[in-house]
């Protein structure tokens, strides 16, 4: 790998995040931008999970559900709560992202039995729009109103909306909505707000409680570092907990599960957003990885992912015009969250070729090469060489090179 300048050095030396790269398990060699998609391995977590197979599960066998088990879906998302400006009572954490959705729209349109509307966003990720789409169908007679590209999303409100399902950070151009403005825009519009924070927990600060927010949802495998398919959480506001109901009613979100009652009574809090047994492989995982978030500070998180995208930024734009790059990540700080995507017709193969260099973010169909800024691990050296990296992929022509033409199943 090549030595960056004196001045990257310097930025590294002086980043107060930079022990935090020592808690996690990455290969030497490699430039990962890809945290926004699948965080890095944090140290511990293998021993943990170890743990929980061998003395757990061999030797504990069911006595570990009440030995710590059962509460796993509300203690981390007790500690997941203070990451996103809610209390530990109001998140749990179990499914995924898709399901968790599923359940906080179907709460809200529960509490506006009147009105018939969903607004979302035309680009929001698109299981987000596929759960709304999927839910409409199942309940009848709903409408989804989309909101373009660009457009305000509180000009599409109305008397006739019952919900705005809006995503935080935008997984390709990781535009940011202001969430307290949009949130008082549906609330003033009679709606309720479901926010999507899977590219936000652990990017930037998130404040749900502030905001006024009603339900949110999100990733844990993506900045949180979870591990593939860690379970997702789910937020509901203290104020609504009482009367929020959710469709998939499990006996994990029940009262008293144990009591094998014939009917179902919801649990009190955010347990209610449960389903079904929690799964604990992956619950233990995540609650291993969790532990390094305790004393992280989220203003110099934040600072240090500006910093970063900044400078990356900064010297693609040295080569944009030359090779036909368009960074559509927003400029201004307030207007973004950690990734930054640029626009190349060839991005594909060019992220191919650039892995095989050692620097690897992905690609999002049709044309958007993404690249991730993960401030606890992520160093301003790993910046500098992946934007020398993607100028030499250019300048090389190394793209052009026919094993990378052909398009990966999982991009
Ligand atoms: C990553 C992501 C998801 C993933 O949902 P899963 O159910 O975990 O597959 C959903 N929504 C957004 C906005 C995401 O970024």
């Amino acid at each position: 790998m090549i030595t960056p300048p004196d001045a990257i050095a310097a930025l590294d030396e002086s980043d107060p995040l930079a022990p935090m790269r020592a808690l996690f398990d990455l290969p030497d060699e490699l430039v990962y931008l890809d945290g926004n998609s699948l965080g890095v391995l944090p140290r511990g977590v293998s021993e943990r999970v170890a743990r929980i197979v061998n003395e757990e599960w061999r030797q504990g066998l069911i006595s570990s559900w009440g030995g710590g088990w059962i509460d796993l879906p509300t203690s981390v998302g007790a500690t997941i709560a203070h990451l996103i400006g809610a209390t530990p009572d109001e998140v749990v954490v179990g499914d995924s992202t898709s399901v968790n959705l599923f359940k906080c729209i179907a709460a809200a349109l529960h509490l506006r039995p009147e009105r018939r509307v969903i607004v979302t966003e035309a680009d929001n990720f698109p299981t987000d729009n596929y759960i709304a789409q999927g839910l409409a169908e199942l309940l009848g007679d709903y409408q989804i109103r989309y909101v373009a590209p660009y457009e305000d999303p509180a000009d599409a409100l109305g008397d006739d909306v019952a919900v705005l399902s809006l995503t935080h950070v935008n997984y390709r151009t990781a535009a940011v909505h202001d969430m307290r403005r949009v949130t008082t825009a549906a609330h003033d519009a009679g709606a309720l707000a479901v926010w999507d924070l899977s590219h936000s927990t652990g990017a930037l600060p998130v404040d749900l409680n502030a905001a006024g927010a009603d339900f949110a949802v999100g990733c844990t495998y993506k900045y949180l570092n979870g591990g593939p398919g860690a379970p997702a959480f789910c937020f509901a506001a203290q104020t609504l907990l009482g009367e929020a109901r959710q469709p998939l009613s499990g006996w994990m979100g029940h009262m008293d599960p144990f009591a094998f009652g014939p009917d179902y009574d919801p649990a009190p809090a955010a347990r209610r957003f449960l389903c079904g047994t929690p799964q604990i492989l992956s619950l233990g995982a995540l609650s291993s990885a969790l532990e390094l978030w305790s004393d992280v500070d989220m203003i110099a998180v934040r600072r240090k992912s500006l910093a970063l995208s900044d400078l990356f930024m900064g010297l693609v734009d040295e080569f944009a015009d030359e090779h036909g790059l368009e960074i559509v990540t927003p400029r201004q700080h307030e207007r973004r969250g950690s990734h930054v995507s640029v626009r190349a017709a060839n991005g594909h193969a060019v992220m191919r070729a650039l892995a095989e260099r050692g620097v690897v973010g992905d690609f999002r169909a049709p044309d958007l090469m993404r690249f991730g800024f993960t401030p606890l691990y992520t160093s301003f050296t790993d910046t500098w060489r992946a934007a020398m990296a993607l100028r030499d992929v250019f300048d090389s022509h190394a793209w052009r090179n026919e094993r990378f033409a052909q398009r990966l199943r999982v991009t």
